[in-house]
């Protein structure tokens, strides 16, 4: 059924990896112990978590004991924030940016409700941070900065590691999502610079309902307090029964990811310059968003003026891209990236968005060009018969 699909919704999700899968299976049937059970088949589920956990630490460049399982980056982004804001410092800031994931602003506004200073840095129109602004606002009174790594709209990478040493200068700790850099560029915990790092295992070819957050060692001194409480796994920072089949899955694409991907981003950089022509030779005055700051090699979005975006999906069942905009309760709403970047509400609406992954091809980008060019002439054809 899925055959003449076309995929390039990369950031939204990736496809399992056959090897991940591979990996995985036997925790589902064969063995499916309990990593803390004292027996032969707990014990085994055990040794399976160790490895995988040493394969995840290898992968980023930290050590097994900085790595908690989660259920996705969403978890390990509200673990951080609402982990570290519970802590007993009289601290009560936090600085954070206009463009961070929901599962970052959300915890934010909830802790604005608890009597927190919340202070979110502009970014300018290109999408890079407005790094003044934050040495403004980053001050003695800051316990967290929360920047993330990459862009999951519009694919800009943040200065994690002047933003970190920012907060480390003023003695605050810094978060770092990093949901959308696995398996699209180089990962290394050291260079980001930050105390907290989130990732997502479906972001980068794992399974999805599996994540981890990595904790710094040296942050033991920063007062982290559990979001659960339960049967102490995870020491005690995230309770609950370990996912084994979930984690096993994640050690094995993050192995993955970290193979040649230096070889894998020149061969998805030409590829999604191959899009990016394609789509401006076909749509005249396409405008690519933030086209000119450094960005996932994946990732494109772009502007088709007078082409809303919904309209372009639906007219183009068999290619998967995202808009940048999402329907609630049938009204288009633009998201807050767009709106961030200054780009009027009606553009924004006609934002289209492709990510493009380990699995695709020459022969995807053809053939969604001449999916998306057929659309095109249908929609103009609907227009002209309006009129
Ligand atoms: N952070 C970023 C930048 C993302 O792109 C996403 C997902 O789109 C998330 C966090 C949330 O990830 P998850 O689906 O694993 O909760």
């Amino acid at each position: 059924m899925t055959e003449n699909i076309i995929y390039l919704d990369n950031n939204a999700t990736t496809q399992c990896a056959p090897e991940v899968v591979d990996a995985m299976l036997p925790f589902f049937i064969g063995n499916h112990g309990n990593a803390s059970s004292p027996h032969f088949l707990g014990r085994q589920a055990s040794r399976a978590v160790a490895s995988a956990r040493e394969l995840i630490a290898e992968s980023v460049g930290c050590v097994v004991s900085e790595v908690f399982f989660t259920s996705c980056a969403t978890e390990s982004n509200n673990m951080a924030i609402l982990g570290v804001t519970q802590s007993l410092s009289k601290r009560r800031k936090i600085v954070t940016s206009a463009i961070e994931h929901k599962s970052v602003l959300g915890p934010c506004e909830v802790l604005e409700t608890r009597g927190f200073d919340v202070v979110i840095i502009p970014v300018k129109k290109d999408g890079n941070l407005d790094m003044d602004a934050m040495r403004c606002a980053v001050d003695e009174e800051t316990l967290l900065v929360s920047i993330q790594a990459a862009n999951n709209e519009i694919g800009v990478l943040q200065p994690v590691r002047a933003v970190a040493d920012i907060a480390h200068a003023m003695g605050a700790a810094c978060h770092c999502d990093a949901a959308q850099l696995l398996g699209k560029i180089p990962v290394s915990i050291d260079e980001l610079g930050a105390d907290f790092v989130s990732f997502s295992s479906h972001k980068a070819y794992g399974p999805k309902g599996i994540g981890f957050l990595i904790i710094r060692n040296h942050t033991r001194q920063i007062v982290m307090s559990p979001l659960m409480f339960g049967g102490g796994q995870e020491n005690g920072f995230r309770p609950g029964t370990l996912n084994v089949a979930g984690i096993v899955g994640t050690g094995v694409a993050c192995r993955l990811c970290s193979k040649n991907v230096e070889g894998e981003m020149r061969r998805i950089t030409l590829l999604r310059e191959q899009l990016e022509e394609g789509i401006c030779h076909i749509v005249p005055g396409a405008r690519i968003v933030v086209g000119e700051s450094p960005r996932l090699p994946g990732t494109l979005s772009v502007m088709l003026p007078g082409v809303p975006a919904d309209l372009l999906i639906t007219r183009t069942p068999t290619v998967c891209m995202s808009m940048g905009s999402a329907c609630t309760s049938g009204t288009v709403s633009p998201s807050h990236v767009l709106l961030a970047l200054g780009i009027p509400r009606d553009e924004a609406r006609c934002v289209i968005r492709f990510s493009l992954g380990r699995y695709n091809t020459d022969d995807d980008i053809q053939g969604a060009l001449n999916a998306i060019g057929a659309a095109l002439s249908g929609i103009a054809a609907a227009h002209i018969a309006e009129r």
